[in-house]
């Protein structure tokens, strides 16, 4: 007799979005006629850069072509977008190897994947809030128990609030697996060296491992904030950082990421290179690369052309965000996020729940946002704004929520 992994019945119910959906389908229902404006899903809304598309269309022209047809490739990715990405680490001042870094298709399936490779008794801390693969691909294998109070046991969370800045407080006590998102989503925060320091002395100390989502890091635009944890000394031996083409260059749809598993990052019981074998291991057997199509699109964002391409893209989002922000503090709401992140944390008119503000901002402005508490615990009496999306889409919904937003 088969049986389910029970694991699955431990997730809270409703993911996120799908809730996001569902009322505002009702909402619609009820309103026939009503435009409804989005500030709501994390996801890009230019179109594709034509450096990008050319590199796209190379691609595509080499498997036409019986001289330059592939088949699979490497599992861990081409070696020329392997090197590229060495070459920007090297930007930042960081020294890796193409052995270090593993092309995927996203950095939402290493995120979920990465845990794979470690014990199930290790002891797993997470931001709160945080998004939420963190927690559902630990808790899905069996590393936690039960949901209580929107905690489940056996989990670490470690507080971002308002007074720590939205960066955590290193946990108490001894955790194994530390998962850090910075840029923040949902919290717009960025962190520091020094703050980033105090968790890689705190993960060699223990012999912990920081699992560092670096996904937003071309949001960064102080030249003085780091873009990675290996700008930190001693990072090398105990932090994996997992990347994105998603948020960057607009393949959210497209699919690519990346993760670097150095070679010096050891763990109870294994000399250097060993736990970088095992992502390898896991990959060739559980995945068959990445597209070759999409890597010659993404080998392209690295020309100069692409580079300045991309970053107008990254600025035009961040244009949105500056306005977005400039609204709220006119309306004097307490407003984070938003400089060097695509996400605004705002917190909620006077302590009101995440998803009554929710139902509040889409009656009134007709506007979709996503409720803090959809992140987990520490997000209630926050809410988040995206600054995806057209000027004039955002615009609008801006100019709605100053005009029918009542406080
Ligand atoms: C959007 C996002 C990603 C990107 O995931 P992909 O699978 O590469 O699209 C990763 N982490 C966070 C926190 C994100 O918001």
């Amino acid at each position: 007799m088969a049986t389910i992994n029970s694991h699955y019945n431990k997730l809270a119910a409703g993911y996120l979005f799908p809730e996001i959906a569902r009322r505002t389908q009702a909402f619609l229902e009820a309103n026939p006629g009503v435009e409804v404006m989005r500030l709501g899903i994390g996801d890009t809304t230019e179109p594709l850069t034509p450096a990008v598309v050319a590199g796209l269309h190379r691609g595509v022209d080499q498997l036409a072509d019986v001289e330059t047809y592939t088949g699979y490739g490497d599992y861990e990715g081409t070696t020329e977008l392997r090197e590229a990405l060495v070459t920007r680490y090297a930007g930042y001042g960081v020294t890796l190897d193409p052995s270090e870094i593993f092309v995927s298709d996203g950095a939402k399936p290493d995120s979920a994947n990465i845990q794979s490779i470690f014990g199930l008794e290790n002891v797993v801390a997470v931001q709160d809030p945080a998004y939420p693969v963190y927690v559902d691909s630990n808790v899905i294998v069996g590393r936690t128990g039960v949901c209580v109070d929107g905690q489940y046991d056996g989990l670490v969370y470690m507080s971002c609030t308002e007074e720590n800045g939205f960066f955590p407080d290193l946990p108490e006590g001894k955790v194994d697996l530390i998962y850090l998102c910075n840029p923040n989503n949902p919290t717009g925060a960025v962190a520091t060296k020094a703050q980033l320091r105090k968790f890689v002395d705190y993960a060699r100390e223990h012999k912990a491992v920081v699992i560092f989502d670096a996904a937003y890091c071309a949001y960064i635009s102080d030249p003085d904030l780091p873009r990675s944890i290996y700008e930190v000394d001693g990072a090398g031996e105990c932090a994996i950082e997992i990347n994105s083409f998603s948020k960057d260059i607009g393949f959210t749809g497209v699919r690519l990421g990346w993760s670097v598993v150095p070679v010096g990052l050891v763990v109870e019981g294994t000399k250097p290179g060993r736990v970088n074998a095992l992502w390898m291991r896991r990959q060739s057997t559980m995945f068959n690369g990445a597209s070759n199509i999409v890597q010659e699109g993404a080998l392209a964002a690295f020309t100069e052309a692409g580079k300045r391409e991309c970053q107008d893209t990254v600025d035009y989002y961040m244009e949105n965000a500056r306005r977005i922000r400039t609204a709220l503090e006119t309306m004097r709401i307490r407003v984070y996020g938003g400089v060097h992140a695509p996400y605004l944390w705002m917190a909620t008119p006077r302590g009101m729940g995440s998803w009554d503000f929710f139902d509040q901002l889409l009656a009134e402005a007709h506007v979709v946002g996503t409720p803090g508490a959809g992140f987990g615990p520490g997000g209630e009496g926050y809410f988040r704004l995206s600054a995806f999306g057209h000027h004039e889409d955002v615009a609008r919904a801006v100019e709605s929520i100053q005009q029918n937003l009542q406080l």
